[in-house]
């Protein structure tokens, strides 16, 4: 099947690379001329396990290539995927106009029937503004051309992108017409065929399965981060507590880590988002509202613990671990690192920083700060002369340091584990003064 994919970010690059993989032959389109030159030599433009192989596999292959030319891409697909950004506005809403712009070069472009799928996330009702435009944009061109629109929301979690991608939990399909649910079954033949479950459903109902499951998710990390911060008071731990909610299998393990508050592309955006689609349809979602707010107060609390236990943070020298909101990504979209970073540095703290992927785009994320940050080699080059440790995000490299060349390195003993990585280890408290989040 020949297939397009517009936007070759974190979805729409893992998914037109891995749909290669399937069999097809695909191109994918972006704006950004220098993303394209990268693909096409085989180099990835953002950092996902596995993604590199595959992407230069598929390009020897001839099944993949990806172009500026959307013209091009849109006349030679029977099926386009849309990949492109759904940011967030001032007030929470999503920033349509990127979906909207390639649905009107669809409309312009298209030479014959296709199947247009939405893959960004986007409020419930914007399968139908897709259609709108491009049945204007035929209006426009004074012909008539059939095609569907499908609505196939993505659930990749980034640093696992190209795995998910291959092996997903559930694949669904918001459709209107049988040939689309065909076409669409045509496109993921190995996974239907391998039994991956799939969800044919109405193209809202797709729509907000994609925001309803990211709110949960995000509900259950503010659940467990304020019952943390309960647990300090109490004397509990909330890594036990967890575990012990996580046995029953209605609950599930699953999101229920605390930490210094989720971050990413998605949370943050996608809860802000579904208040703001629920508002507009007179509803005031109270449990969504919770969740952001709990968040808000988590970044806060952590960072008001690292001063309190510090007292005054000037010119003291704060280290940090892990810059990306996860391990295995180099996204900082929303991180905590963006909220914890430049409040350090308003105290007065001088800060030195290292992250496994996520260096180049902290450099220009915290452009106006680079003067007050050092950006270190390795976790070890942070510790030097440090008088705190704070680990943000918890990378591999970061569960397997020697602690006591780390604390031989530090001028300090403080070490804020945010990710509650070191909690269990005797030997790695006795050396610090050991800080987790509700432990
Ligand atoms: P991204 O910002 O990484 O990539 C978007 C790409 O689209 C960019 O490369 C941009 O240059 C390109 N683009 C914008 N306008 C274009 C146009 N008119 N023509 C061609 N290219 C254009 O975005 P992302 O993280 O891949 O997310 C894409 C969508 O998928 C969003 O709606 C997001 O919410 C959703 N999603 C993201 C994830 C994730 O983990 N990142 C997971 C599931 C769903």
């Amino acid at each position: 099947m020949n297939i397009s994919v517009i936007g070759t970010g974190y979805v729409g690059l893992v998914g037109g690379v891995v749909l290669s993989e399937f069999g097809h032959n695909v191109i994918c389109v972006d704006i950004d001329a220098e993303k394209v030159k990268k693909i096409n030599l085989g180099k990835s433009p953002i950092y996902e396990p596995g993604l590199s192989e595959l992407l230069i596999k598929n390009l020897n292959a001839k099944r993949f290539s990806a172009t500026t030319d959307i013209e091009f891409a849109i006349r030679q697909a029977e099926v386009i995927f849309i990949a492109v950004g759904t940011p967030p506005q001032e007030d929470g809403s999503a920033d349509l106009q990127y979906v909207f712009n390639v649905a009107k070069s669809i409309g312009r472009y298209m030479n014959e029937y296709k199947v247009i799928v939405d893959k960004s996330t986007v409020p419930i009702g914007t399968g139908q503004s897709v259609k709108n435009i491009i049945k204007d944009e035929l209006k426009k061109r004074e012909i008539y051309i059939s095609f569907d629109v499908v609505s196939n929301p993505e659930f990749l979690r980034e640093g696992k992108a190209v795995f998910d991608f291959m092996h997903p939990d559930r694949i669904v399909i918001g459709f209107e017409s049988d040939f689309s649910k065909e076409k669409m079954k045509e496109v993921y033949q190995g996974l239907y065929i391998n039994k991956t479950p799939f969800l044919f459903c109405n193209i809202e109902t797709a729509e907000l399965v994609k925001y309803a499951s990211n709110a949960f998710l995000a509900t259950k990390i503010s659940f467990i981060n304020e019952l943390a911060i309960l647990s300090e008071s109490v004397g509990a731990n909330i890594k036990d507590v967890a575990t012990g909610m996580g046995m029953d299998g209605r609950i599930s393990p699953k999101f229920l880590h605390a930490g210094p508050g989720y971050g990413g592309s998605c949370f943050p955006k996608d809860t802000k988002a579904l208040y703001d689609i629920g508002m507009k349809n007179n509803l005031e979602l109270l449990v969504v509202k919770s969740a952001m707010d709990a968040n808000e107060n988590q970044k806060k609390y952590v960072f008001e613990k690292i001063k309190r236990e510090l007292g005054l943070l000037k010119n003291l020298k704060v280290g940090v671990l892990g810059l990306s909101f996860k391990p295995d990504t180099d996204d900082l979209r929303d991180a905590p690192s963006l909220y914890l970073v430049p409040r350090l540095i308003d105290e007065g703290a001088v800060v030195k920083v290292f992250c496994p992927e996520g260096m180049s785009e902290a450099r220009w994320r915290f452009e106006e700060l680079n003067s007050s940050i050092t950006y270190c080699e390795n976790e070890y080059e942070v510790a030097i002369d440090s008088d705190a440790l704070v680990i943000l995000t918890e990378w591999n490299q970061f569960r397997i340091m020697d602690m006591k060349k780390i604390r031989s390195l530090m001028k300090g003993n403080f070490l804020f584990d945010l990710r509650n990585i070191y909690t269990d280890n005797k030997d790695v408290r006795a050396l610090f003064k050991y800080f987790g989040v509700g432990v």
